[in-house]
């Protein structure tokens, strides 16, 4: 079996769902279909919630938005009386119902049980679509199977539940196609998760680890994975072979075609990894495995926006590493911070992270009474795999340099962003 991934971007409307469709037709091999929310419906879900906590009564317009979009490919796909109509109708009204009742929990929890709509009804109306034209598609609930704890909005994978629960709903010998739900799981208790951002990748290699799947396929708008953002680098290329180490490498280090999670439940399992265009199926696309033999070495460019470059020096000039480092790490680590590069000279610790001001104020005052922190936000984070010469010449032309890092393979720096033209 294969599992096959769609993303938000391939199913914004009805032509992108026929093409789904389309892909899943001509596949022969039994099938797990995941499936993100439509187009922006994540971020439109957010500014939902956002509305309702914030109290303002603007909430219900953005939710009208939101349905009216659904509306809009359920009556292009359809016609204007089906049944997945109905089902949409009353998934929304419930939604309304729940925002209407007086008392929020906590962010994290609520962001769950309403973001998590989203792709409960998109996989609703492609199940119908693929219903509709011949093919017998089984809807699957990933809140019932794929059990996770309860930390909201990272939540982290049951494996053993999870496997015992998908082994039992899937059963190719009833169905030859699955559907089911990205980046959406659930507690035992029977509550909404999500698995982070953009963590519909994940899903698909979850369920591919968990099923011993031949390989996972993600469908994208783009031929593959890219020596380079292409809207950062026209010059871009398609790479067509790369080991999962590199795939994991250029994902953490924020290349952002793949989810960073995505890797290593297949590489445990020696599962391929196929990015494929969804616009051109037939061509190659990239392919991730262990034994990958790239055409030709070429250098990966890699920015990650919006950072902060934090420098932590222990205020009685005491030595940063040995037990300073722990206490800072310790440190990050409470707060939730993730770290995206470090440096240490014999003074100062300096760490590179996402720019999450709540979170950045919090681990430094944390940190206040024994050290001195001093910060540098505007800042990104640009990476060259397999560097040259030329490449780096290329990327820090004109920069402001705040570090820099090299080993034989990668080097790193810390830079100032730089003002967009206008
Ligand atoms: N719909 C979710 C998001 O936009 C998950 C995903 O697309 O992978 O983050
Ligand atoms: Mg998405």
């Amino acid at each position: 079996m294969k599992v096959y991934k769609f993303g938000g971007a391939s199913v914004k409307d009805a032509t992108g769902i026929k093409n789904l469709g389309k892909i899943v037709q001509e596949e022969n091999s039994s099938l797990v279909v995941v499936v993100s929310a439509f187009g922006k419906t994540t971020n439109a879900l957010e500014k939902v919630l956002n509305a309702w906590f914030a109290g303002d009564g603007h909430h219900e317009v953005l939710l009208d938005e939101v349905y009216k979009l659904h509306l809009l490919i359920i009556n292009e796909l359809f016609g204007n009386n089906s049944e997945v109509k109905a089902k949409i109708d009353i998934s929304f009204m419930h939604l309304k119902d729940y925002l209407m009742s007086a008392s929020k929990g906590k962010y994290d929890f609520e962001y769950d049980q309403v973001v998590s709509h989203g792709e409960i009804w998109s996989t609703l109306i492609v199940e119908a679509f693929l219903r509709s034209t011949g093919l017998n598609a089984k809807w699957i609930d990933a809140r019932e199977l794929l059990i996770t704890d309860d930390r909201f909005r990272d939540a982290n994978i049951h494996w053993g539940e999870s496997s015992v629960r998908i082994k039992k709903a899937i059963d190719f010998s009833k169905n030859q196609i699955f559907l089911t739900q990205g980046f959406i799981g659930g507690t035992i208790a029977g509550q909404s998760t999500t698995l982070g951002r953009e963590g519909s990748d994940y899903t698909a290699a979850v369920i591919a680890n968990l099923l011993d799947a031949e390989c996972v396929v993600i469908w994208k708008d783009v031929p593959g994975i890219l020596n380079a953002d292409p809207k950062w680098r026209t010059d871009a290329i398609r790479l067509s072979e790369i080991s999962y180490k590199e795939a994991v490498e250029m994902t953490f280090s924020g290349a952002k075609v793949i989810h960073p999670k995505t890797i290593k439940p297949l590489h445990n399992k020696n599962i391929p990894l196929y990015v494929k265009s969804f616009i051109n199926p037939q061509e190659r696309g990239t392919i991730v495995k262990a034994d990958a033999k790239p055409e030709k070495i070429v250098p990966i460019f890699i920015r990650k926006e919006d950072q902060v470059l934090i420098s932590i020096l222990p205020k009685d000039f005491s030595f940063a590493m040995g037990d300073n480092l722990s206490r800072v790490f310790h440190s990050f680590i409470i707060n939730g911070i993730k770290v995206n590069l470090v440096q240490a000279s014999a003074v100062s610790i300096d760490v590179c992270v996402d720019d999450d001001r709540l979170k950045v104020d919090s681990l430094i005052k944390d940190l206040a009474q024994e050290f001195k922190t001093i910060y540098n936000d505007e800042a990104e984070m640009l990476s060259i795999r397999h560097y040259t010469k030329e490449a780096i010449n290329s990327i820090t032309l004109d920069r402001e340099i705040l570090l820099e890092q090299r080993t034989r393979r990668i080097v790193r720096f810390v830079v100032k962003k730089q003002d967009k033209p206008v």
